[in-house]
């Protein structure tokens, strides 16, 4: 008797094995970002058409895939990740299943172009419902260019199951976000329709949420840093006020990889118990990293399930580095700022009416005295504050939102013109106010050359200054790096300079004096690179522009200062080496006093 039961023919089993891995053009655009990623590629492109359906095509300029291993890479369970059972147990890579090229295959026309560094030229190879139809040679870059074509084409159900173009873009992007943010050391460019929808050069982990998510939630990210032998955490929740009703800011990272998990969730939720109005749902951007044999990532074909050993723990642990996030946060609470921190005057009062100006006297000013507070000083404070209202077309007598508390409970105190006291739960920390200012500035002014965003205020009346010679060459060496601070400048023919632009962090009074001296040149070493030539003029500039000892602060001044220092990526030393800070511990005072 024949038999019936029948090994299904290859094109077959491909398609059915593609039914779990690619539901939608979204999954094919992970498992091709993956692959780029996996290339260790630090460049990568995605172009796609009418959100994939049309065309899903990824370019890196990763390692490359040699004319042998082209043709096997889209067989089934074809992979150079793993080669024995145990490798299962300390996966680095994002793939490791060896299915998705050759279930992509088996349901779209495929062409793959690569070129390892062994490559004169690069191979060539087209594939459509997995058959391979033509193999040739090109001239093209290093790296990996394959273009995916009429996805679904030979099974209509799965194609009619389609939704709109705007629903699959959707899709196409929380693929894309979810792998942009587990490698922000990668540059990262995306197209749809050859418009361009993201284009994120490559930095650190809280630039790359701001760049993805706009550049204000970078005042809303909070610090949760977590070390034990179980898990390492490091990441940033939102705090309470940017939480949301709606899902889209909550990921958790594994090792590098995007992962759902519920029951993880739930640890992050029960850490802002009672911090969030009900409905709302809090934002985290959690890395974790746990040794690869503690965990099984081959539960779900398109591994964003994971199953942990130690599931109870890491929850714990979860939990409390959330807290302690939270808890740090809760003690300074912060304003709801309606910009991002480098748009933001230094302690403008937004909250108060405009004064008229005062022409101030210091009777007592005498110039051979130190730390006295000079004219000059109460002028710059002023003018800030003017730069900062007279935009502001706002009510000006609102109060900003507050977060938790109202300002004025938070007992935090100026000590000798010098420092800011600020007492939190156990211990007592006490803050030099123009070291942590410096610090402030200067990581704003490098922020804003690393991302070409900053805030100018334009002159009405466009100021102007005589160049010599030598401030007309160092302008030109400096000048870009001026413009992405905000100072908007013109050379003229006769040498004369204009500025028509500032920083808001600088205030107009002192705009001249400072273009003045740093075109002087004094303490920028051109033999350094670009990046070196940045830090040292953001250093000057804070260094000019902070607050100064003997300034007397507004408490409302006192407190962002604190805010703004406490979003600072470092916070121990000033640019110059400096420390910033010191903390009491209530332990140590019951010691003294005792
Ligand atoms: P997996 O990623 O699980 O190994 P895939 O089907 O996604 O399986 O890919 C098969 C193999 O093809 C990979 O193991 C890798 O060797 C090779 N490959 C796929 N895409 C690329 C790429 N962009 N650059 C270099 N090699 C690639
Ligand atoms: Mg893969």
């Amino acid at each position: 008797m024949n038999s019936r039961i029948k090994l299904l023919p290859d094109h077959v089993a491909n398609q059915i094995a593609a039914g779990e891995v690619i539901q939608r053009p979204a999954s094919v655009v992970k498992e091709l970002l993956e692959n780029a990623v996996d290339s260790k590629a630090n460049k990568i492109q995605l172009n796609i058409k009418n959100a994939g359906k049309t065309l899903i095509q990824v370019i890196d300029n990763g390692e490359g895939i040699n004319n042998e291993d082209l043709c096997i890479a889209f067989e089934r369970h074809a992979t150079s990740k793993i080669n024995i059972a145990d490798d299962l147990f300390r996966i680095n890579t994002k793939g490791f299943r060896g299915e998705a090229l050759a279930s992509i295959a088996a349901i779209s026309h495929v062409e793959m172009h690569s070129k390892t560094k062994n490559d004169e030229v690069s191979h060539s190879l087209k594939i459509e419902g997995s058959k391979i139809i033509n193999q040739s040679l090109s001239a093209k870059r290093f790296g990996t260019s394959i273009s995916v074509k009429n996805l679904f084409y030979n099974i209509p159900a799965r194609r009619n199951f389609l939704k709109s173009d705007n629903v699959e873009l959707r899709h196409v992007i929380d693929e894309f976000q979810r792998i942009a943010l587990s490698h922000p050391e990668i540059n990262f460019l995306f197209n749809n329709n050859g418009i361009e929808i993201f284009n994120l050069s490559n930095s650190n982990f809280k630039k790359r949420i701001s760049s993805i998510f706009g550049f204000k939630s970078e005042n809303y990210l909070v610090p949760t840093d977590e070390n034990t032998s179980l898990v390492k955490i490091k990441g940033f929740i939102y705090k309470p006020e940017f939480s949301k009703k709606t899902r889209g800011n909550q990921f958790f990272f594994v090792n590098n990889r995007f992962i759902k998990s519920p029951f993880l969730h739930h640890a992050v939720i029960s850490a802002f118990e009672g911090l969030l109005k009900p409905g709302y749902l809090p934002g985290y951007f959690l890395n974790l990293k746990i040794d690869p044999k503690k965990i099984d990532i081959n539960i779900h074909p398109t591994k964003t399930e994971i199953k942990f050993e130690e599931e109870q723990s890491i929850y714990a642990v979860i939990r409390s580095s959330v807290k302690h996030s939270l808890g740090i946060f809760q003690v300074i609470p912060t304003l709801d700022f309606e910009q991002n921190r480098s748009l933001e005057v230094p302690y403008a009062f937004k909250s108060k009416n405009p004064k008229p100006p005062k022409i101030e006297v210091n009777s007592e000013f005498n110039p051979f005295k130190g730390d006295s507070v000079t004219p000059s000083i109460k002028n710059i404070k002023y003018e800030s504050f003017r730069t900062a209202t007279q935009n502001d077309n706002s009510d000006p007598t609102e109060h900003p939102k507050l977060s938790i508390d109202s300002p004025e409970s938070i007992r935090v105190f100026q000590l000798f013109l010098k420092y800011i006291v600020c007492p939190l739960q156990t211990s007592m920390i006490i803050i030099d106010q123009n070291r942590a200012h410096q610090r402030i500035l200067y990581e704003d002014f490098l922020a804003s050359i690393t991302t070409k965003k900053n805030s100018s205020q334009q002159l009405l009346f466009p100021i102007k200054i005589k160049l010599n010679s030598r401030q007309r060459l160092e302008f030109e060496n400096i000048n870009e790096i001026l413009d992405s601070i905000g100072f908007k400048l013109k050379l003229r023919k006769d040498s004369s300079l204009e500025i028509y632009g500032y920083p808001q962090q600088c205030p107009e009074s002192k705009t001249e004096e400072i273009i003045d001296s740093l075109l002087s040149g004094e303490n920028i070493d051109h033999s350094i690179e670009h990046f070196s030539q940045a830090d040292q003029i953001s250093k000057k500039l804070a260094k000019k522009l902070a607050i100064k000892t003997g300034d007397f602060l507004e408490s409302e001044e006192q407190q962002m200062l604190l805010n703004n220092f406490f979003g600072c990526k470092e916070t121990q030393v000033s640019p110059f080496n400096k420390p910033i800070f010191i903390a009491l511990k209530k332990e140590d005072i019951e010691q003294k006093i005792n």
